[in-house]
């Protein structure tokens, strides 16, 4: 049955509605804030982040833990009762980072915090020693003449800005990826950079930095190693040297994996609404806030919507997307994933309603944004009816991208909708050693459980369409 016929079938069954078509909305309607309101009494989505950061620890992309847990979540998958669960492989090298140390050594010698970046390259057996030559900021660096460091480590303090958005990762995260690279450029031998992080522990943070050509052996040190230098720069005692050491390297060409399950849709299930997070992680901490979150929140979503008594109109299909994290060598990229989840798609791309990712921790979702076109719309207005009361404002700006792994299936042309979390506290322990259970407050995943759920729904059992004002690929 089509919308129009559904409606004049409510206009002639329903006539104590004065309006037809709010009666069928008020099914969904009531449907949502009935899964809003299970997933706010007890989600279940802690004990699936609880059951894979403590069966698998660390996952790194490409390696057999991340594959052990992929297995481990077809099994999951099936035995909850979700439909075509299954493996989707791509080929992908495993980087491993090895021994590391960074220290300063001569006059004020001491070892430093530090932590290698994920994809960087090793240095010789002895390490790489040189002179420091410190940047208050990363404009600084690129304001620094060709050959100016020739021999030397460049070394960048900037801080990282706490921001709900985490707009000041943003806008800092270009430091960590092409740092080594810019680095290079003039000549330096090293890099370090003051770690991509809002606290003032001693836990530096890792994350992917560009991979090939013309790079040098890069390090995040902690926000207090950073200040230290700062302190060391001050006394204005003679140049700081530092040592850095690294084994860290890729291996054979092997291979990663995404993990996809389905709720079938009952009248349209050709209709596909794609959801998920990613399984790889980091390879220090146990991937809990980064991104086990996004799984749990996303899975235990759609877990909701499977246990009602008739699936929605739609098709809703989770993806555990593989090797978020890592850069590989040239010519690959990164999203080795993601990409390899929209080759699937590319001959079906009009099938798709919707896409996005849950991939920014555990903190509770404070707004929604939707694609072009809705705002206003009989859409958007039964969303908000429906997330005002748990906390949710309304974002009037279209969704750009779900998460990073809805970027590929998106430049095909499906619509991404998103739900932000707030991430204050993520980059506190974002892809360092302290990315743990403990950092999670399972209230607040439950609270972001109940937005999926609701919304979810209200895509999958209705027409909406968001494709029609879809940016055009
Ligand atoms: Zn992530």
């Amino acid at each position: 049955m089509n919308r129009l016929s559904r409606l004049v079938v409510l206009a002639a069954s329903a006539s104590m509605l004065a309006a037809p078509a709010l009666a069928q909305d008020a099914q969904a309607i009531r449907t949502a804030e009935q899964l809003r309101d299970r997933a706010m009494a007890g989600s279940g989505a802690y004990s699936i982040v609880e059951a894979i950061t403590t069966r698998f620890g660390p996952r790194p992309a490409g390696t057999a833990s991340e594959r052990a847990a992929a297995e481990w979540g077809v099994g999951y998958l099936r035995a909850e009762g979700f439909d075509n669960v299954r493996l989707q492989d791509f080929p992908l090298s495993a980087w491993s980072r090895g021994q590391e140390s960074v220290e300063i050594v001569g006059r004020h010698a001491q070892p430093l915090a530090a932590v290698g970046l994920g994809g960087g390259e090793a240095t010789p057996p002895e390490g790489i020693e040189a002179e420091a030559v410190v940047f208050e900021t990363w404009q600084g660096l690129l304001d620094a003449p060709a050959s100016s460091l020739t021999g030397k480590i460049a070394v960048v303090l900037q801080d990282t800005i706490r921001a709900q958005d985490g707009r000041g990762y943003g806008s800092s995260s270009v430091m960590r990826f092409q740092g080594p690279t810019e680095a290079a450029a003039r000549g330096a031998v090293g890099y370090v950079l003051r770690s991509l992080g809002t606290h003032d522990h001693r836990f530096p943070h890792t994350g992917a930095t560009r991979v090939g050509e013309g790079t040098v052996p890069a390090f995040a040190i902690s926000p207090p190693d950073a200040d230290q230098i700062r302190r060391l720069v001050a006394l204005n005692e003679g140049p700081i040297r530092l040592r850095l050491k690294s084994t860290a390297a890729f291996q054979a060409p092997g291979r990663s994996q995404n993990v996809i399950a389905e709720v079938r849709g009952r009248e349209r299930p050709d209709e596909i609404i794609t959801i998920g997070g990613h399984l790889d992680s980091w390879d220090q901490g146990t991937g809990a806030i980064d991104d086990a979150a996004g799984i749990a929140i996303t899975t235990a979503a759609l877990k909701l919507i499977a246990d009602l008594p008739q699936a929605p109109r739609r098709t809703i299909r989770v993806v555990w997307w593989g090797a978020e994290e890592v850069s590989q060598p040239a010519p690959a990229q990164g999203l080795a994933g993601a990409r390899a989840y929209a080759d699937s798609i590319a001959n079906e791309v009009a099938n798709h309603v919707a896409i996005s990712e849950s991939d920014f921790g555990a903190g509770r979702i404070y707004g929604l944004s939707l694609p072009s076109g809705q705002a206003d719309s009989d859409f958007q207005k039964a969303a908000m009816r429906v997330l005002t009361p748990i906390g949710v404002l309304w974002n009037p700006a279209p969704a750009r991208g779900g998460g990073p792994d809805t970027g590929p299936s998106v430049a095909l042309g499906v619509p991404a909708f998103q739900l932000a979390q707030d991430g204050t506290d993520y980059f506190d322990v974002h892809h360092t050693a302290d990315d743990v259970i403990d950092r999670i407050d399972p209230k607040a995943m439950d609270q972001n459980v109940a937005a999926w759920a609701a919304l979810l729904w209200l895509i999958a059992d209705s027409d909406v369409d968001f494709r029609a004002a879809a940016p055009t690929p």
